[in-house]
């Protein structure tokens, strides 16, 4: 059964950017009920519960079909969050080589890429990620609605944006522009490549 992952550091280790009791409720409630969930859901399917996440993840349409929806859902949340903790922290990092020259190639600048990211976590409308993932050499960023991420589209996730209210809400409002400023200075680059080294090894 999936359970939830500790954090690496603690609930306050990220302020400014992102405030304790943001995390403390985004850990605690908001990442324990999708790991909940789709634990309930698979109790009824032995066979599956050896299956990782990204197994199930990359697999959804094979699924039985009561199980599909619940999987993209509360599976999604649990690998999406999982990744999102992994992301973060605390101290400025910026993109190593390999990312940065991946980021020039793509985008020009880091500055420009920025931007792109920027721009289309803002255009998200209602609930959802931004992930910047990985396909056939090239990165790319995307907007993905609620818990979906590019593992159920066959590419790699290498960085991703929570951009549903719960992950900013309490500190920022309504100003999910603020929030997307403040989270630039708290990616965690090394664990970006880590994921860009599984897809090119
Ligand atoms: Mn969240």
């Amino acid at each position: 059964m999936f359970q939830l992952p500790n954090l690496s550091y603690k609930y306050n280790a990220l302020e400014p950017y992102i405030d304790e009791q943001t995390m403390i409720i985004h850990h605690t409630k908001h990442h324990q009920a999708y790991v909940d969930k789709l634990n309930s859901a698979l109790s009824e399917y032995p066979d599956l519960q050896d299956k990782g996440i990204e197994q199930l993840l990359k697999a959804i349409d094979t699924l039985p079909e009561p199980l599909r929806e619940v999987v993209k859902n509360h599976g999604g949340g649990h690998y999406n969050h999982s990744h999102f903790w992994n992301s973060l922290k605390a101290g400025g990092f910026a993109p190593n080589k390999q990312m940065e020259r991946l980021i020039n190639e793509s985008y020009d600048s880091f500055e420009n890429f920025k931007k792109v990211f920027t721009d289309i976590a803002l255009s998200l409308f209602g609930s959802g990620w931004v992930w910047l993932e990985f396909d056939n050499g090239k990165i790319n960023v995307k907007k993905y609605i609620l818990q979906e991420n590019p593992l159920m589209e066959g590419k790699l996730p290498l960085l991703g944006l929570d951009v549903w209210e719960h992950a900013y809400y309490l500190k920022y409002q309504n100003k999910r522009a603020d929030y997307i400023n403040a989270w630039w200075n708290i990616i965690n680059w090394d664990f970006v490549e880590e994921n860009l080294a599984k897809a090119i090894m």
